[in-house]
């Protein structure tokens, strides 16, 4: 149950991209804010009386902002190594166990909130729905149910069947199959449809796309009429110049986005999600976990180019949408849904708070909940955090758990002082690797 809760002192970043300034009182009642502003003048109004009794807390000296809403990232994959072990390996009941704990650490690290475009065995709405039902401890969820692949494979190629469906893939093979598949999942409760517009081909550099037009249309025009809007996985210029003048609301990464993507983007009214938090995590840190050496620039350059083209793109006036992409070993989950934040003040020279509106203001829309979502203010409902010092000049802090001092979601204080969830090996969950490197004979005796 919501408590009655009265934030008293701090300062109040709202989330609509206004500059911080102190605020004297927030008063949250049935998981709303019922009041912001001067203590005195909601208690003359009645609005807090003797048997409101709320559950005071003092932010004096810190930060209080919206819950952070993470605009992509998979809840169902479990910090995982490799596709191998993500789509062969993974139980659907286990799944749906450990994704439960793992919603546990997204929310402690002040995520109230958050998109999901694709799930393991499909399992996101019942995610869903368990939460909203209290069965289950999380933030609030948008969820697709598979991503829609053809048998190009996406970014997991040959371990993609030519047909059918496999982990978080379900095969479309035709433009009927397109249809038919957007339908289902919309009748099994997809909030978004995912498409995988580009995929990697042995030989070929880079992702392609690996959808025809009709394809993509087709996605957009059936799910449209239903009423749940689409995004596409596009990791090269042309993927997003065809899939924003097919109709797509969402682009995930815009790698290489080039000026006729972004008129495509503009004129439709597209939203970008880049993304960057992977990138700039194995750019940075990949060496420390054993990634594919090497490939380090590769990954900052992705980053730098596609950079300058999500700016023009924002001074446009196109939505910028913060996503972690954490559920992988390189962003698992409860660490890095702020790094983006970072990165976009870093790479697209936005403001502290320009940035922090991208996973408050902006995430409403991708969560569908622009109304209630997103913004501290009367009448929206009651997420928020409260940060030990001011991301308008540190935004790094945000991705400093031991500064995020309260989340609250739903109107009620998440237990932060619990142990941090973490489970033991699962029996078959992980793959095992022989060797990270060949040993020859000169590795081992030079
Ligand atoms: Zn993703």
């Amino acid at each position: 149950m919501a408590e009655n809760m009265l934030i008293s002192d701090g300062t109040l970043i709202d989330g609509t991209g206004a500059s911080p300034k102190p605020n004297d009182a927030i008063f949250l009642q049935n998981g709303r804010i019922a009041g912001i502003g001067s203590r005195s003048d909601m208690e003359s109004q009645g609005l807090i009386s003797d048997d409101a009794n709320p559950v005071e807390i003092d932010a004096s000296g810190k930060t209080i902002m919206p819950g952070l809403i993470d605009s992509h990232l998979h809840c169902s994959f479990d910090d995982v190594q490799s596709n191998d072990e993500l789509f062969f390996h993974r139980d659907p009941t286990m799944v749906a166990l450990v994704t439960a704990q793992n919603l546990k650490k997204i929310l402690r690290a002040g995520v109230t909130s958050f998109v999901d475009p694709d799930t393991a065995h499909g399992i996101g709405p019942a995610i869903r729905d368990a939460v909203n039902a209290n069965v289950i401890q999380g933030p609030r969820i948008k969820t697709g149910v598979q991503a829609l692949l053809t048998a190009v494979g996406g970014t997991a190629g040959r371990l993609i069947p030519d047909e059918g469906t496999v982990g978080y893939a379900q095969v479309v093979n035709s433009t009927d199959e397109v249809t038919k598949w957007t339908r289902r999942h919309i009748k099994y409760g997809a909030d978004w449809i995912k498409i995988h517009a580009t995929g990697s081909i042995p030989g070929k550099s880079g992702e392609l796309l690996v959808w025809n037009r009709e394809e993509i249309r087709a996605a957009c025009q059936t799910a449209h009429e239903l009423g749940i809007p689409v995004m596409a996985h596009c990791r090269g210029a042309e993927s997003v110049r065809v899939c924003a003048e097919e109709g797509v609301d969402l682009i995930l990464h815009a790698s290489f986005m080039d000026e006729e993507g972004l008129t495509a983007v503009i004129e439709n009214g597209s939203s970008l999600c880049p993304t960057f938090t992977f990138l700039a995590n194995l750019a940075d840190f990949g060496a420390k976990v054993g990634a594919s050496p090497g490939m380090e620039d590769i990954f900052r350059g992705e980053i730098e180019q596609t950079a300058k083209m999500v700016r023009k793109a924002y001074d446009n006036g196109v939505r910028i949408l913060s996503g972690s992409e954490s559920g992988f070993a390189l962003t698992p989950y409860g660490h890095w849904h702020a790094r983006e934040l970072q990165v976009f003040v870093e790479v697209l020279g936005l403001t502290p708070v320009e940035a922090i509106t991208t996973a408050t203001k902006n995430g409403a829309w991708t969560m569908q909940m622009e109304d209630d979502l997103g913004t501290i203010e009367t009448g929206k409902l009651a997420d928020l955090l409260i940060i030990d010092g001011d991301p308008s000049s540190d935004i790094s802090i945000l991705n400093d758990k031991n500064r995020i001092t309260s989340v609250i979601s739903r109107g009620e204080q998440v237990a932060l002082d619990d142990p941090w969830p973490t489970h033991d090996p699962i029996p078959g969950w992980k793959v095992g690797s022989w060797a990270a490197e060949i040993l020859t004979w000169e590795k081992a005796y030079e």
